[in-house]
């Protein structure tokens, strides 16, 4: 799975499959097109990998329970576990 933050796209691509390019929305904002960026990647990445149950970006903390939804908090994009309300980490620094 891969998540890169180039210019005005994001491409996104999980193994063995043909990827999907997103664009950034126009707005000031890059921690808010961020997060619509990565919204869409997720729910992408989870329509992909949900044949075999599995879901991302995957909750450390609920391991294959849940994927992370990402917020802005504080002017950033991040990653947040719903059902903890706590952040994970920012969006493009998650750990594989
Ligand atoms: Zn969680």
């Amino acid at each position: 799975m891969e998540f890169k933050p180039e210019g005005e796209t994001i491409h996104v691509c999980v193994a063995g499959d043909h990827g999907v390019t997103l664009h950034l929305s126009p707005v000031d904002d890059m921690a808010e097109a961020l997060v619509a960026a990565a919204s869409e990647a997720s729910d992408y990445v989870t329509e992909a990998l949900g044949a075999k149950g599995l879901v991302w970006p995957q909750c450390p903390m609920h391991p294959r329970t849940h994927p992370l939804v990402a917020e802005q908090r504080n002017e950033t994009a991040v990653w947040m576990c719903p059902a903890a309300g706590a952040v994970v980490a920012k969006i493009g620094q998650l750990q594989r």
